[in-house]
């Protein structure tokens, strides 16, 4: 692969342990890795292709943590609009029963393309349905196509409506089946190595559609072959009373009743935890996905983001599904996450408190739990800032455009606290993904007008 050099951006944030950001800052990037960064003094100066991004702010590529690409299909369904977690699934379980192989191919498409446009170069998706000879192979083969890293969790649902679930008995399936094929497809896709594109992850639904059973094999597996386990937890209150119910155990404690607790276990949503559970988390090294939008779509709840920042939790941020969000724009994420963290701050007294050791969350906090916070979460240090020998994952935005008009004094904080709008630069690995604006790798028209008519079709008798 050719070297390329980025070169006289405004400012180049690195996300470094240090948090450097490098007024008139670069990168030399030599196959697909970075060589070198820092201000243009101490790069090369010519490279077999030079970008300069004078006017522009560069940030490591965003990491999205958790998303369920095909609901991109059901976004804003009519019947499922003003419905909380438990009742928006039970209406949704029969459309996406019809999902089709092409559906799911279509849909990974679409949800990374307005990613990539978003500054994302890595997501993980949850992909825990497989009707009608559906595969995660899809899902690979379209991510690959676009070339944004995908940490692809193989989800699964084994209980039933018959046997105590959520989800009708059409759209489970057998244990030994889902163990099988989460198998397959670790050992046909799974590459651990630096720069990797595709890792493969066990992630059983929920705790009101998977087994006990399931839930204890997935994780067996997943640590024979070093594989990561994901899994919704802890998102609503109905979920916590089912857990009592049917486990005798709130969320957390089911989840340590099932050794799914490590370094390699992140969990969604996470917003129904008490004090002693942050600690849970926090000593055995779980992760979180923090999706704000869903959980404020969803009427679910706020995750106390604050708390497991200062108990040492990891925590990374997610679009989560389409049908609960309804965009896949992970840089607004950011926003959305500044934004709900400030509001719980005001629930909770700030506006009356003198105290001058409560802060609010900054626009930098929130583009770090973005970035190099999602990384940990994923358990990639291959990833999410901006130094040598790491992935060249980065995207950068043209400051000179009327959303940005005014805030230029800080061109940083600027990008979360001002509406987030399309990215102009996406480079995945040294390869552009958005160029100028616009995607480089499929045809954006033609997608939209595929994915248009796949939606019509799966919502055509309702
Ligand atoms: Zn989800």
């Amino acid at each position: 692969m050719p070297t390329l050099l980025i070169k006289n951006t405004t400012i180049l944030v690195t996300m470094d342990d240090h948090h450097r950001e490098i007024p008139d800052g670069g990168l030399f990037i030599r196959d697909g890795f970075i060589e070198k960064v820092g201000p243009a003094g101490e790069l090369p100066t010519s490279a077999d292709e030079v970008l300069d991004l004078s006017g522009y702010v560069v940030l490591p590529g965003l990491v999205n943590t958790h998303h369920h690409f095909y609901q991109t299909l059901t976004r804003a369904v009519p019947a499922a609009q003003d419905a909380n977690l438990f009742n928006w699934l039970k209406t949704l379980y029969p459309i996406w029963a019809r999902l089709t192989p092409e559906d799911i191919y279509i849909s990974t498409q679409t949800a990374l393309a307005e990613l990539a446009l978003s500054g994302c170069t890595t997501a993980s998706d949850h992909l825990y349905l497989f009707p009608n000879g559906s595969r995660l192979d899809d899902e690979i083969a379209a991510a690959r196509e676009i070339g944004v890293r995908i940490q692809a969790a193989r989800g699964s649902m084994s209980l039933g409506e018959s046997k105590g679930g959520l989800p009708p008995d059409s759209v489970v399936d057998s244990e030994e089946s889902i163990l099988r094929d989460s198998q397959r497809l670790i050992e046909t896709y799974h590459d651990p190595k630096p720069g990797s594109f595709v890792q493969i992850v066990l992630a059983p639904c929920s705790p009101f559609s998977v087994t006990g059973e399931l839930m204890r094999q997935s994780a067996v597996l997943a640590r024979e072959y070093h594989v990561h386990l994901h899994t919704h937890l802890a998102e609503t209150e109905d979920e916590q009373v089912f857990c009592l119910q049917k486990f005798g155990y709130r969320p957390v404690s089911y989840m340590q009743s099932v050794d799914w607790v490590g370094q390699d276990v992140w969990f969604a949503h996470a917003v129904y935890v008490d004090n002693d559970e942050v600690k849970t988390f926090a000593r055995h090294g779980c992760g979180v996905a923090h999706c704000p939008t869903s959980n404020m779509r969803l009427a679910s709840g706020i995750a106390p983001v604050k708390e497991y920042l200062a108990a040492g939790v990891k925590v990374g941020l997610g679009v989560d599904g389409s049908a609960s969000n309804d965009g896949s724009h992970l840089l607004a994420e950011a926003r959305q996450a500044m934004l709900l963290s400030r509001l719980r701050e005001g629930i909770t007294g700030f506006s009356l408190s003198n105290d001058p050791s409560r802060k609010l969350m900054t626009a930098r906090a929130a583009l770090e739990l973005a970035t190099r916070g999602g990384a940990a979460v994923l358990g990639r240090s291959d990833i999410g800032s901006l130094e040598a020998g790491k992935c060249a994952d980065f995207f950068a935005v043209n400051l000179n455009r009327l959303d940005y008009a005014g805030a230029l004094h800080d061109p940083i904080s600027a990008i979360v606290f001002c509406q987030p709008g399309r990215v102009d630069y996406t480079v995945v690995g040294g390869r552009y993904v958005v160029k100028e604006g616009q995607l480089v790798t499929l045809d954006q028209p033609k997608l939209v007008n595929q994915h248009n008519r796949a939606a019509k079709r799966l919502l055509r008798h309702l």
